[in-house]
């Protein structure tokens, strides 16, 4: 079998943690397997890498951001390639240059698009462990990128893909994908199986125990995966087209996401266009617009209020201000400190008491809505980042998703 194991950072913090994974590793290269790891930087990393590069310039180019964050993830592949072969096994370690892993140019959001097999096959053939970088990939420049925060389980899925591995395996610091994150609700449910579009909509809603993209890929490649803890033996939770046991719960579960924050242009003209301009201007430079909100036209003046990623706000708020007299704007308000909460569940659309119940929840805490978003699977509410975990836990509990 060719099996490709992605260990994130909790799983590769420190050197008991390296052996741990390298041991883990050599058990499935004993018993005849090929086996690929996937790495994501040690520990906070990427966090500290970020840190560093805010105090020496606020606004660097995202080409030099990349060239810095891609460094943990190498540092990552070495130690481990080091470790395995204090334990007297062939191994290589391989950055997205020596794979050859492209992306699209957009640096620090790129997009995999091709990865070469053949030095990954070749390393194989030679009966070594091959241990490659997560996160990160070249461009047509010739210059490194990476493909955006949790990107290494984008990297292990499309590297499964390309080799068409009998397995994919996502090791972390929880035991599967839970109702919640199991951090913040203690008791929440691990899901034996969860569908690809479940969990799609899991990740884009925030719960970060795996990469959106990832998930894309997976559905779309047909890659099977599996996430479980790296630190015991327990199931974990398989990821799949269809799921065998479909307890036809309304609501799937409950996600969370701070990385966002709301935007308000006041006093734009109640005509036709405004909006357009508005939303265009942003999506030309790749600001992906979330929530939308517009308020009733009064004495031919209207709000629009919408929700961007806080990572976006600064680029967002420099390009409003920029066209001011194009949108017709008076005024500009934003609010940093907002996060979404999600209730995602395949049956709702059927049920009108399920927004009521949310909200209700909501309430029960005392905690105010901001704004609401809705689809056919899920319900989205804005609120204050500082209500985040109180109102997860209640909407949790008033679906009774807990065990
Ligand atoms: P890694 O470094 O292994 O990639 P991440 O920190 O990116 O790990 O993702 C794992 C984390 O995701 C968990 O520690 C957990 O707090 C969080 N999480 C959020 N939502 C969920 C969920 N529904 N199920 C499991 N974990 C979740
Ligand atoms: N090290 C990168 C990050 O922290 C990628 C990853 O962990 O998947 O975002
Ligand atoms: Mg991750």
């Amino acid at each position: 079998m060719l099996i490709v194991k992605k260990f994130g950072g909790s799983s590769v913090a420190d050197k008991e943690r390296i052996f741990n994974v390298a041991t883990r590793c050599i058990e499935d290269y004993n018993k005849g397997h090929q086996v690929v790891v996937v790495l994501s930087a040690m520990g906070k990393t990427t966090d500290g890498l970020l840190e560093k590069a805010r105090q020496i310039n606020p606004n660097a180019s995202k080409r030099e951001m990349d060239m810095l964050l891609s460094t943990g993830e190498q540092v990552s592949v070495a130690l481990m390639a080091m470790a395995i072969q204090a334990l007297g096994v062939p191994v290589v370690s391989l950055n997205a240059w020596q794979v050859a892993m492209h992306t699209t140019s957009r640096y620090t959001h790129a997009k995999l698009k091709r990865i070469d097999t053949e030095r990954i096959y070749n390393e194989l053939e030679m009966r070594k462990i091959v241990v490659i970088t997560g996160f990160q990939g070249i461009n047509k420049y010739d210059d490194l990128t990476t493909l955006g925060r949790g990107g290494s389980d984008t990297t292990a899925v499309a590297i499964a893909a390309a080799l068409h591995a009998d397995s994919c395996e996502i090791y972390t610091d929880v035991e599967g994908v839970y109702t919640a994150d199991p951090r913040v609700v203690p008791n929440a449910r691990k899901m034996k199986e969860v569908t690809y579009d479940e969990m799609l909509d899991f990740a884009s809603l925030g719960a970060k125990v795996l990469h959106n993209r990832s998930v894309e890929m997976a559905k779309k490649y047909g890659v099977q995966l599996v996430v479980r803890s790296s630190l015991n033996r327990s199931e974990g939770t398989i990821v799949k087209e269809e799921v065998r046991t479909m307890e036809k719960m309304l609501i799937s579960g409950v996600a969370a996401d701070k990385n966002t924050a709301r935007l308000s242009v006041m006093g734009v003209k109640d005509e036709p266009g405004i909006a357009f301009r508005v939303f265009n201007y942003l999506s030309r430079k790749g600001i992906n617009v979330d929530i939308i909100l517009q308020s009733v036209g009064r004495e031919g003046t209207k709000d629009i209020s919408f929700t961007v990623a806080k990572t976006d706000l600064k680029d967002a708020l420099d390009i409003i201000h920029e066209n001011m007299d194009a949108i017709t704007a008076k005024k500009v308000e934003y609010e940093e400190h907002v996060a979404k909460v999600s209730i995602i569940g395949a049956g709702m659309t059927s049920n009108p008491g399920v927004a009521a119940k949310m909200f209700e929840a909501l309430f029960g805490v005392g905690v105010n809505i901001k704004m609401i978003s809705t689809s056919e699977i899920r319900i989205t509410v804005l609120i204050d980042e500082a209500d985040t975990e109180r109102a997860m836990r209640a909407v949790h509990d008033a679906f009774a998703l807990g065990d």
